[in-house]
């Protein structure tokens, strides 16, 4: 059964994107395919698992009625503009429009070399490719906005990173790849026809109430404020948000050295090329809503004819961004502790909380856990004491939060706070096993990952930061 393709994407005029050949892998080896997103998609698993699949999903051969095809953009990285950056390792296969007729882009990282790939060989590494299907699979789990994760590949190649590491490539799946970076490739160029056709694919797409590039631009605006309160409320660090990071649909994309803090700290970075912790937990509210600028930035000319009325209108639609995370993150921080309505005192002392947290670097997620069980019994103070080390500061708190606790708050506040997320000692530690071909903690772990609010006995360990501290712990690009 041919998979039915539409691909709009490459309609759009040819300085869009570069049409590409396959780069064929040595020997590609199915190692994961995800059944349950296969099924979703309207994908067959058992079509995907044959030789001919297999060949589709290591980019040895373009399925009928595919794209194909390298996506242009530009992007500020670190800051620092670059207006030709586009798929340098990546290949969009096309579009497919699932069962319940939304569409999805299949992508395909690592498969080779484009007209994008400046110095780059195009390929990726076997553990950032398993990586990113952990952590995506296990920020889809969480109910967050995010790529997914289709398929890993072996290509029986080796690349060469520092030393020499085995080849992998990942099928990506996005509602698309339109970043920011994406916008500011044509208005780099002030090809303003190419812009406002982006503006209208990428509205249609994924903004289809709203009107014209500004309704665009404010709902994107909206979209991000919202995902990165999401990213703070479970301890999520992207790492590298780069504009052509930043995807319009608000989806989380790119997961490169991004990870999950253990201990709360706001200025945790773990991004060995961070130096100035530009990424920092804490900081990303406020990149977003610099990216969001660039994004503004770059459609001024779709906005207005007159240049100031076009700069007036960014400006308001940018002034929604704090109102907008404020929102998400306030309630979402209310119901972390078990408190439906998101007033400024039940903000506030939510705060208070976090900031016991940071003074006694209590582990994040397993402290809203454990206050689950708190909520539930006054028996699971001794455990909330145990992380929130301070004498009498806990008791202090929980006096004026547990009176406040309508019925029922341990059971949704479990559904707030998950037990596990991809810690980073689980997550090395099932890479590790994989490169040398054992996938049985990568298995394990991603089981533990797509049930992350369900407490199941026996798998207490993870749910626990690591035994030892490790200071210093560092992610990587991997490219
Ligand atoms: P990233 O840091 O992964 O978001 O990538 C930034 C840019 O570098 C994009 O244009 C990528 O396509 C490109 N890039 C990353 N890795 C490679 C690679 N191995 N070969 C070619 N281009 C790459
Ligand atoms: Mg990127």
């Amino acid at each position: 059964m041919p998979i039915a393709f539409d691909t709009s994407y490459a309609r759009l005029p040819e300085r869009f994107f570069a049409a590409l050949e396959p780069n064929p892998v040595e020997a590609p080896r199915l190692l994961r395919l995800n059944h349950a997103l296969a099924a979703e998609l309207g994908l067959d698993p058992v079509e995907l698992s044959t030789p001919e699949g297999l060949a589709w999903l290591a980019g040895n051969a373009v399925p009928p009625g595919a794209a194909f095809i390298a996506q242009a953009y530009a992007g500020h990285q670190f800051g620092h503009f670059t207006p030709r950056l586009g798929d340098g390792r990546a290949v969009l296969v096309g579009e497919v429009v699932t069962p319940t007729g939304s569409r999805r882009d299949l992508q395909l990282k690592g498969s080779g070399r484009t007209p994008f790939s400046r110095g780059g060989d195009g390929r990726a590494a076997l553990g950032p490719v398993l990586r990113e299907f952990l952590v995506s699979e296990a920020m889809a789990a969480l109910g967050i906005p995010t790529t997914r994760a289709l398929a890993a590949v072996a290509t029986g190649e080796w690349l060469w990173r520092e030393t020499d590491l085995p080849g992998a490539v990942l099928t990506r799946v996005a509602a698309s790849h339109i970043r920011v970076g994406t916008f500011q490739f044509f208005a780099a160029q002030e090809d303003n026809e190419a812009l406002a056709l982006l503006a209208e694919h990428a509205r249609a797409r994924h903004y289809p109430e709203a009107e014209g590039p500004l309704g665009l631009l404010r709902g994107v605006i909206a979209a991000q404020a919202r995902l990165v309160a999401r990213w703070l409320l479970v301890g999520f660090i992207h790492g590298v948000m780069n504009t052509d990071n930043c995807a319009i649909s608000g989806e989380t994309i790119d997961y490169g050295p991004c990870a999950f803090m253990d201990a709360y700290n706001p200025a945790t970075v773990f991004s060995s090329i961070d130096h100035q912790g530009r990424y920092a937990y804490g900081q990303q509210p406020r990149i977003a809503q610099w990216n969001l600028a660039r994004l503004a930035e770059a459609l001024l000319p779709l906005l207005a004819e007159d240049s100031d009325t076009a700069v007036a209108l960014a400006q308001e639609a940018l002034a929604e961004f704090p109102e907008h995370f404020h929102g998400a993150y306030r309630a979402g921080l209310c119901r972390k502790i078990g408190l439906p309505e998101a007033s400024e005192a039940n903000a506030a002392l939510a705060q208070e909380l976090l900031a016991l947290m940071a003074q006694d670097k209590a582990d994040f997620t397993l402290t809203f856990r454990t206050l689950c069980a708190a909520a539930e019994s006054p028996e699971a103070d001794a455990a909330m004491r145990a992380l929130l080390t301070t004498p009498g500061a806990y008791n202090a708190w929980a006096a004026r939060w547990r009176p406040l606790l309508p019925a029922g708050a341990a059971s949704a506040m479990r559904r707030e706070n998950p037990a596990y997320i991809p810690r980073n000692h689980l997550v090395e530690a099932a890479l590790e096993a994989a490169t040398r071909d054992d996938f049985g903690p990568f298995e394990a772990l991603h089981l533990v990952l797509g049930q992350p609010f369900e407490e199941v006995p026996g798998q207490e360990e993870y749910a626990l930061p690591p035994a030892v501290e490790r200071p210093g712990y560092q992610t990587f690009c991997g490219t």
